[in-house]
């Protein structure tokens, strides 16, 4: 329950709104004319991979409208980049209704969720991202806000104090996270759909490399993608950024079409290996290796060793490494796997050879 000292005090939080959370019109979901946002997919048919959340999102839409009620509640979580916020977009769009996109770190004050609540209109999206890190605060204002579309508040000090019970429009909340596992039970059971979105393939890389090339007109072979794709650790924004990355190579060191050559090439100078790791991953699996005799060792030690922060290295770096089978997650830290010392051309040691 939210303590505020009067009502006043939401009107005033309302009319900030406008200036720190933007309503994102879904026909207009490119509102800050960003690359990122110039070449998000719009429509399902675009909105590339993911093929069961599709399966599943049409479906429940269908129903949503046929019943003519909001859609259920929604979390997806998984890796940066993977279309969590496209998703949502796409999700807006079909339903023909606005979204408005915030992130729990802007969502400090009682009063910046309670605004954004009251502000909302029926059938409306609201669209929070690392919702992991909303405080407990925020997170039991939301719960009678996603439960029975009311915000529940006290008025007034200690013995004048008074309850209300404020009707709020019906939406519904679309929440993503990094880290499922860091959603308290309570808020994680308010969802009625929980969704993990998945690493893409190579060919469904291929795709997003392609759809992005012609949105920017730039020359590129089949070949070409394909390098590329190869190279975008499973994540369409970092495919898109490698394109757009090789196209300046392309343009001004080749012929400006990028075919496999000219993309190989490109990354290779880059740094970007054949796995798609970078220099700070291949830092990461040699400190491991070279220091810790390629572990376990704790992941604040790796942090501190490689001056990165826990969460970039939690939350960007690991996670492929660890689905590629390059490094292992144990109860006593990180361990590089016998796949992880090959991959940097350093021989397995015996000892780890039989353990594994
Ligand atoms: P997340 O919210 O999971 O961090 P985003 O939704 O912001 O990721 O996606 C990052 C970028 O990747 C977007 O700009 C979008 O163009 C692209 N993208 C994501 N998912 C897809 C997809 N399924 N098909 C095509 N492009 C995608």
């Amino acid at each position: 329950m939210a303590i505020i000292s009067d009502n006043e005090e939401i009107s005033k939080n309302q009319g900030s709104l406008g200036k720190k959370n933007p309503v994102v019109k879904p026909e207009n979901i490119e509102y800050d004319k960003t690359f990122e946002n110039s070449i998000r997919p719009k429509d399902f048919d675009s909105y590339i991979g993911q093929t069961s959340l599709k399966e599943t999102l049409k479906i429940t839409l269908e129903a949503a409208k046929l019943r003519d009620k909001p859609l259920d509640h929604m979390l997806f979580y998984g890796p940066p980049g993977l279309g969590k916020t496209t998703v949502a977009g796409v999700i807006a769009a079909q339903m023909g209704v606005e979204i408005r996109i915030t992130s729990a770190p802007a969502l400090e004050r009682p009063r910046d969720i309670i605004g954004i609540l009251m502000s909302l209109k029926g059938g409306e999206i609201l669209f929070i991202d690392e919702i992991h890190r909303l405080n407990k605060v925020a997170e039991e204002i939301l719960y009678p806000a996603m439960e029975d579309f009311t915000l529940d508040m006290t008025t007034g000090k200690s013995q004048t104090a008074k309850t209300l019970r404020i009707p709020i429009p019906k939406f519904t909340l679309i929440g993503a996270t990094t880290k499922a596992g860091e959603l308290s039970s309570p808020l994680r059971d308010r969802f009625g759909i929980i969704h993990r979105l998945e690493f893409y393939t190579v060919e469904e890389l291929s795709q997003v490399v392609k759809r992005t090339a012609q949105i920017l007109d730039i020359n590129i072979t089949e070949e070409g993608a394909k390098a590329i794709a190869k190279r975008s650790r499973g994540t369409p924004r970092i495919a898109n950024r490698l394109v757009k990355r090789v196209s300046d190579f392309a343009l001004v060191k080749f012929d400006g079409i990028i075919d496999a050559k000219v993309a190989n090439e490109s990354l290779d100078i880059l740094k970007i290996d054949e796995f798609g790791l970078d220099n700070t991953d291949r830092a990461l699996l040699n400190l491991i290796i070279e220091k810790y005799d390629g572990g376990p060792v704790g992941i604040e030690t790796i942090a501190a060793a490689l001056s990165e922060d826990v969460r970039t290295i939690e939350d960007v770096c690991e996670p492929y490494l660890l689905q590629a089978g390059l490094l292992q997650r144990t109860p006593r830290g990180r361990k590089v796997s016998p796949e992880g010392y090959r991959h940097l051309g350093i021989k397995v040691p015996s000892e780890q050879q039989s353990l594994f």
